[in-house]
């Protein structure tokens, strides 16, 4: 059975820092959470005569939170739970308070399994990422791992979101392969495609491992390839652009759109908060499509859509600024597989 930690002192202690007591907070919890953990955080709030309102929406994010509708309640306190700050600062247009409250899940690793797995690989050096939810160093530090030849290596603590690599990137020259502890294949399959180092995933709510190989790259590489081959066909090109607070692209969308018209090609923008990638094919006449938010509905959900999707820094290849050699071996700084992959 898996539990969730909810730190309850540091909720007190948040409410106790504010300067007047809120009277509501708007509560924000991604999907695995919506069960006793929600409830315990709504008993709390209650319990100091703090009126709790939700937010119902799916949350996907610290990229993704209820601006609007504290706007709209007239709240001024935001609770968002599950995720860090990490990659997504606080947007500065929000004059309320954002507190972020990870939640840490109490679960064990199989470390015998996992350095089993390991030494079959035959790997000495490996990269450790995870996400939020075990970012719990402890876990890292054990006998078993101190007692095994094979050197752990984390870029701070090694944590990763499934449009961020920079924790895998910064030590894919110094590693043999990367090990990422996450549930499912979210997570981990970007590593192998960004680091072009071989990824195991180990997904401690079953205690399953997968390998991201070369394999798994090439096969990747070559489906994004065939798409921007056939986006260079277009001439009508939709450039979504999302109403999420921390996905609003500023001033990237029209950085886009002059791109497209620089090159003589017709661009419009679609804004949008939840991204209905069906229903776009509906927009018959626009040729091929440009994401500006979560790349992960280019690079995972193209098969929605009928015409091609693409992120930004592949629509760089499909005008010509970016070769395909370049693009799929980014400099330092550069990323395969983030939400500013192309400035
Ligand atoms: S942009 Fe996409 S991948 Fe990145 S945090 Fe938001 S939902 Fe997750």
């Amino acid at each position: 059975m898996t539990y969730y930690n909810i730190d309850f002192s540091l909720l007190d202690k948040t409410i106790k820092n504010f300067r007047i007591k809120p009277q509501k907070i708007l509560l924000q919890f991604p999907d695995g959470l919506l069960g006793s953990p929600l409830q315990s955080v709504v008993n709390f709030l209650i319990e100091r005569d703090i009126e709790p309102v939700l937010s119902a929406d799916p949350s996907y994010g610290a990229c993704d939170l209820p601006l609007n509708q504290a706007k709209m309640m007239g709240i001024d306190h935001i609770f968002h739970f599950g995720h860090s700050t990490f990659a997504f600062p606080p947007p500065s247009e929000f004059k309320g308070k954002i507190s972020y409250f990870p939640v840490k899940v109490n679960i064990e690793f199989s470390w015998n399994k996992i350095l089993e797995e390991i030494i079959i690989l035959g790997w000495k050096t490996v990269g450790l990422l995870t996400t939020i939810q075990h970012v719990d160093k402890y876990k890292f530090e054990n006998e078993t791992i101190n007692n095994s030849n094979i050197t752990f290596v984390q870029h701070k603590e090694g944590q990763i979101l499934g449009c961020n690599q920079d924790r895998a990137t910064k030590i894919a020259s110094s590693v043999d392969g990367f090990l990422v502890i996450a549930g499912g294949d979210f997570h981990a399959s970007p590593i192998v495609v960004a680091t072009n180092r071989p990824t195991l995933r180990y997904d401690p709510f079953n205690e399953t491992f997968k390998l991201f190989d070369e394999q798994f790259r090439n096969k990747y590489l070559s489906k994004r390839y065939a798409l921007i081959e056939k986006a260079k066909k277009a001439t009508n090109w939709g450039v979504i652009l999302s109403a999420k607070s921390g996905q609003f692209p500023k001033d990237k969308g029209s950085r886009i759109l002059n791109m497209l018209k620089r090159k003589g090609l017709t661009a419009i923008p679609f804004i949008m908060h939840n991204v209905n990638l069906p229903h776009l094919s509906n927009f018959e006449t626009i040729d091929a499509w440009i994401i500006t938010l979560c790349p992960r509905l280019a690079t995972d959900d193209y098969i929605r859509i009928k015409k091609p999707i693409l992120t930004s820094r592949e629509l760089a290849v499909v005008l010509g600024d970016l070769s395909w050699d370049q693009f799929i071996t980014p400099k330092t700084g550069e990323h395969l597989l983030t939400i500013e992959e192309f400035e």
